[in-house]
């Protein structure tokens, strides 16, 4: 998958990902990112990339014609997704199919925003990292990347953590534990310890299933409410749970 990012600040997408658990699969060729600076393809002696809003108002604009001229000479991977607060937002579901894709190209934007014939002529989509404002669209970018190369295969190092996960089955995960089996006095689940390996998967599921009730009750619903085996897991590991309205 090749990936380019295009920033004003190239270091804080590169200092992120040679530190984070990615850099090892970028090593071994599975993904690459670059990144392109518009201030490079500025034409003036400032290498100038932003200018005051017509209409007036605070803040700068990110200028078109260094972001043009960029996308221009790059031969950049498609489809171009703009890093906007009011993008579609960043979920399981988009980075999924994100990771079905060869490669694509993130634009971040700075200050006030971007030129909106940047977005009108150069942009597929827009996506959102949520419903606040950041400084600018670097974070955003690095958490689609991340979501999103996690779950190419062979990108972890154990294939099957990206399957158990959050998200992955509609259901949030089960509770980790790790030693000691006690601490202050409180034990972990006596299960955990049986070495009774379907027994242990079952009542992971079960306390899955406990656990996006209690956080994520919207979760079961979407995925049609809890089955007939849900309530059977649920009851013998001893959850007692109200589905609320
Ligand atoms: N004036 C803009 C507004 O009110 O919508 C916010 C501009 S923000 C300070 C600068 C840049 O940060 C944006 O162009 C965008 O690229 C990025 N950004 C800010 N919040 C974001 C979010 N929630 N998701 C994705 N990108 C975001």
């Amino acid at each position: 998958m090749r990936i380019a990012v295009i920033s004003l600040f190239q270091e804080i997408i590169d200092s992120y990902l040679s530190k984070s658990l990615l850099s090892k699969a970028r090593e071994r060729g599975i993904f690459s990112v670059e990144v392109h600076d518009p201030r490079d393809y500025a034409t003036d002696a400032h290498k100038t990339v932003d200018d005051s809003p017509f209409g007036g108002g605070p803040g700068m604009v990110m200028m078109c014609q260094p972001v043009f001229d960029l996308v221009s000479e790059c031969n950049l991977p498609k489809p171009v997704i703009g890093l906007s607060p009011g993008g579609r937002r960043l979920d399981h579901a988009l980075a999924l199919e994100l990771s079905a894709m060869d490669g694509f190209t993130l634009l971040c934007g700075r200050y006030e925003g971007i030129d909106q014939r940047i977005i009108d002529e150069l942009v597929d989509f827009e996506v959102s990292a949520g419903d606040y404002v950041l400084a600018g669209g670097e974070l955003a970018a690095l958490a689609l990347i991340e979501s999103t190369l996690r779950l190419i295969p062979g990108v972890l190092g154990n294939a099957k953590s990206s399957m158990d996960e959050s998200f992955a089955d509609g259901l949030l995960e089960y509770p980790h534990y790790t030693r000691p089996a006690s601490f202050k006095g409180v034990t972990v689940p006596e299960v955990l310890l049986s070495g009774n390996h379907a027994l242990i998967a079952e009542w992971r599921k079960a306390a899955a299933l406990y656990r996006t009730l209690v956080q994520r009750p919207d979760m079961i619903k979407a995925r049609g409410g809890l089955s007939e085996a849900d309530e059977r897991i649920l009851a013998k590991h001893g959850y007692s749970y109200k589905v609320s309205e």
